[in-house]
């Protein structure tokens, strides 16, 4: 597969309203705005950080993948998020190499991205996102 850069860094937060002003007031970076994912029960925001981002994930709903994340380890870095070139050609390539996934197939992330996540058990206790853009 082509991994052409890392996309951005996924940090779980209790809330975006309140962490949002350490990475815009003291880091010096541009909040680009909110997104709700419904279907992941999140709302992302992001900051760009040169090519890559930085993304806040807030829960939306108490059984969410973040309201998880972040009762069991509390906030941090939750995933990161390597940009493919080709999702599909990349998920078949790691099925082939029986790498544990948890998406078998491309799902929509926020700002229409085609995303998967791959098993945190197949890379050293981290979540990984593959994403493709247009
Ligand atoms: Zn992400």
């Amino acid at each position: 597969m082509k991994i052409l850069k890392i996309d951005h860094l996924g940090v779980a937060v209790n809330s975006i309203a309140a962490g949002k002003n350490f990475w815009t007031d003291v880091l010096g970076l541009r909040f680009e705005g909110a997104e709700t994912v419904a279907e992941q029960k999140v709302t992302t925001a992001f900051f760009p950080v040169g090519e890559s981002e930085v993304e806040l994930l807030e829960s939306t709903a108490p059984d969410g993948p973040i309201a998880k994340y972040l009762e069991k380890k509390g906030e941090g870095i939750q995933h990161i998020a390597f940009r493919v070139e080709n999702l599909e050609a990349a998920l078949e390539e790691l099925k082939a190499k029986g790498i544990q996934l948890i998406d078998a197939k491309p799902r929509r992330g926020a700002g229409g991205a085609k995303i998967a996540f791959i098993h945190p058990k197949a890379a050293s206790g981290v979540l990984v996102e593959l994403c493709e853009r247009d």
